[in-house]
C-alpha cells in the first residue's frame, strides 16, 4: 500500500493484485506498466516479475491495519476485473472492503462487462454498499461509452467515471445513475493532447445533470506546469462519504483472523494460494 498516494483523487492505494494486460487506447501509456517493468528481474522487488499478472494474497488484509479512515484506490497497479483474476479472489477482495468499512474504496475497471456480471451475481453482497464506489474508465466514445452503459445497468450504490486520459470529445453524455466524474489529460512522454472544449463540455453536462465533477489535470509532458485550473479555478468535488467509527485494534485483529480463515478455505479450495495469509 502507498499511504500517501500522489493521485489527486485518492488518499491511498491498495494492490492485492499486480500486473495487467492492455485492452484499449487508454492503456497505451499505462503508468502502472511503465513503473512495474522498470523492476523486472530485480530480485526481491515487488515487481520482480514486471507487469505480469500476479495475485498477492498477503496484501488482502492490509486495510484492516490502517488506523485512520482513507479514500482507497483499489488495484491502482492492475485491474481487478481482468479475466485472469478468479471470481473467488474478486470476492475475497470485496469481503475485506465490507469488513474494513471505515474506509471508502474506489474500484476502477476497463472490464465493465465482468463488473456488471459480478455485481449482479456473486458480488451482490458488496454492490449496494455506500462506502464502495464502482467505476469505469472512459477514454473515448468507441470503448468508453459502452462501459458507462454496463456500469449503469449494474446494481451499485455509488457509480463513477474516470474520464482519463481524455482522448476526444465525448459528445452528449447520459449521466443518469452516475454519481461522480473525474476528468484528466494524459501526462508523460508522448502524452496525447487534450482540448479545453472537451473538458468544459463534460463539466457543463455534470452541472446540468447534478453530478460532482473532479478535474484532475491537463497533463502533457510537464504536467506540473500545465496544472489543473479550469477557467481559473480547481474542481475537487466528490460524492458524499459515509463516516464510520474505527474499531479498537483488538477488534480489527479478530476481523483479520476470521477473514483469514475464510480466505484460506475459499482460496485453497480454488487452488489460488500456496501459502498462509498473514494476519
Ligand atoms: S487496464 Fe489499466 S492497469 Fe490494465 S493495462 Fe490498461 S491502463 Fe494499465
Amino acid at each position: 500500500m502507498s499511504v500517501h498516494s500522489e493521485i489527486e483523487w485518492t488518499d491511498a492505494t491498495w494492490n492485492p493484485v499486480r500486473g495487467c494486460t492492455k485492452i484499449s487506447p487508454g492503456c497505451k501509456h499505462c503508468y502502472a506498466q511503465t513503473f512495474a517493468e522498470r523492476f523486472r528481474g530485480v530480485k526481491g522487488h515487488p515487481y520482480e516479475q514486471g507487469f505480469d499478472l500476479r495475485l498477492i494474497p498477503e496484501k488482502l488484509l492490509e486495510p484492516l491495519s490502517w488506523r485512520s479512515s482513507k479514500l482507497v484506490f483499489v488495484n491502482s497497479m492492475s485491474d481487478l476485473f481482468q479475466p485472469g483474476v478468479p471470481d473467488a479472489y474478486v470476492e475475497a477482495t470485496s469481503r475485506v472492503m465490507i469488513t474494513a468499512n471505515w474506509h471508502t474504496y474506489q474500484v476502477l475497471t476497463k472490464r465493465s462487462e465482468r463488473l456488471h456480471e459480478l455485481l449482479s451475481q456473486k458480488l451482490q453482497f458488496a454492490a449496494m454498499q455506500q462506502h464502495i464506489w464502482w467505476g469505469v474508465s472512459v477514454e473515448n466514445k468507441k470503448h468508453g461509452l459502452p462501459r458507462i452503459d454496463d456500469l449503469r445497468r449494474a446494481p451499485a450504490a455509488v457509480r463513477f467515471l474516470s474520464v482519463e486520459p481524455l482522448l476526444e470529445d465525448l459528445g452528449e453524455l447520459d449521466l443518469s445513475g452516475i454519481h461522480w466524474v473525474i476528468v484528466g489529460g494524459e501526462s508523460g512522454p508522448g502524452a496525447r493532447p487534450i482540448q479545453k472544449e472537451w473538458v468544459i463540455s463534460i463539466r457543463n453536462q455534470c452541472r446540468e445533470q447534478g453530478v460532482p465533477f473532479f478535474f484532475k489535470q491537463w497533463g502533457g509532458v510537464r504536467k506540473k506546469t500545465a496544472g489543473r485550473l479550469l477557467q481559473g479555478r480547481t474542481y475537487d468535488e466528490y460524492p458524499s462519504r459515509v463516516v464510520r467509527e474505527i474499531p479498537e485494534r483488538s477488534r480489527c485483529v479478530e476481523f483479520a483472523e476470521k477473514l483469514s480463515q475464510h480466505f484460506r478455505a475459499l482460496l485453497f479450495a480454488n487452488k489460488l494460494v500456496r501459502f498462509p495469509l498473514s494476519t
